[in-house]
């Protein structure tokens, strides 16, 4: 294989990148500020370059894998970036990929920004599940788009380049309401007679059936129709809060995880709403 590729950026994520390229035969070149992280992949291949222009100029493709939207500022600031296609798996904002994707173009390169939904023992794993999210320019996706399934999968979700951190955010958003809720019902049950390690399966059976439904929001968003395919209605979930407060309190659990949640609740309920799900408290965020 004769497809070049320049890698900034060795730090746990940049490293399992960089040893699918290896592995695949693709002529990689890296660079990391300290020195030291590139040695073990010289020995597996790898050419290592001293600073990060010189990495740069080493290959048309560059990806960077650096740990924030400043170091990826820092690291090329001495860079020739013009005609080069700049990938950026760097955790940002939209806004801060939107800017760098100006930025990039001002100097002459054609810009991607991905967003890694995966951790690094994932990579290289196609049973994983794991893949990265991809948005900006369409042409740099496909004239690179096998050399970017090497690591992991690939999904293009549009030109707008703050689209892949939108989605990488708004699902990491989402993994953290419910780890929230995770956390409340360990503290309900951890100090019982209940084997953890039998509840554990438990828990991740019900949010995975729960999370089979998420469809439905989508469709009463675009409907308008927020009554539309309601299974749980609010009046009753908002009733059913009662228990899961009293319960709490039984158990000596704080609330404070679930109180916003179901403040929001209570909220749409009073406004008349009781006959909807849940979908109108994204109304109540958003508007
Ligand atoms: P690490 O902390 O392991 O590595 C950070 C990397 O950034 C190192 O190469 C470090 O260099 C470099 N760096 C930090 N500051 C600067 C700077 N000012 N100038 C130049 N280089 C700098 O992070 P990861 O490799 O795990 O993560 C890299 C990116 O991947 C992040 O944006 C992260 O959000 C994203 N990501 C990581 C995941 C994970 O689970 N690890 C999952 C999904 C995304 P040095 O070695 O010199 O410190």
């Amino acid at each position: 294989n004769d497809i070049r590729i320049t890698l900034l950026g060795l730090g746990d994520m940049g490293t399992a990148l960089a040893r699918t390229w290896l592995a695949a035969g693709y002529r990689l070149t890296v660079w990391n500020r300290t020195a030291a992280k590139a040695e073990p992949l010289r020995a597996e291949g790898a050419a290592v370059a001293a600073t990060a222009a010189e990495a740069v100029a080493a290959s048309d493709l560059v990806v960077a894998c650096l740990l924030d939207d400043a170091s990826v500022e820092e690291s090329l600031a001495g860079a020739d970036l013009a005609g080069k296609d700049l990938v950026n798996l760097t955790t940002g904002t939209p806004g801060q990929a939107r800017s760098r994707a100006d930025w990039a173009r001002g100097r002459g390169a054609r810009f991607l920004d991905g967003g890694i939904m995966a951790v690094p023992p994932m990579i290289g794993v196609p049973e994983s599940g794991g893949y990265i999210f991809y948005s900006g320019s369409r042409e740099v996706f496909d004239a690179h788009r096998e050399t970017l399934a090497v690591p992991t999968g690939t999904s293009y979700v549009g030109e707008d380049a703050g689209f892949a951190a939108l989605h990488d955010v708004a699902l990491l958003s989402a993994m953290n309401g419910m780890f929230a809720g995770v956390c409340h019902a360990f503290a309900l049950v951890r100090n019982e007679d209940i084997s953890l390690k039998d509840f554990a399966p438990l828990l991740t059976g019900w949010i995975t059936a729960m999370a089979s439904n998420l469809g439905v929001v989508a469709e009463q968003l675009e409907s308008g129709d927020y009554t539309k395919g309601v299974v749980s209605n609010l009046a009753m979930q908002v009733a059913g809060n009662a228990t899961l407060l009293r319960t709490a309190d039984e158990q000596g659990v704080s609330a404070e995880l679930l109180a916003p949640y179901m403040n929001l609740m209570e909220r749409r309920l009073a406004a008349g709403h009781g006959e909807e799900g849940t979908t109108g408290i994204i109304d109540l965020l958003t508007r």
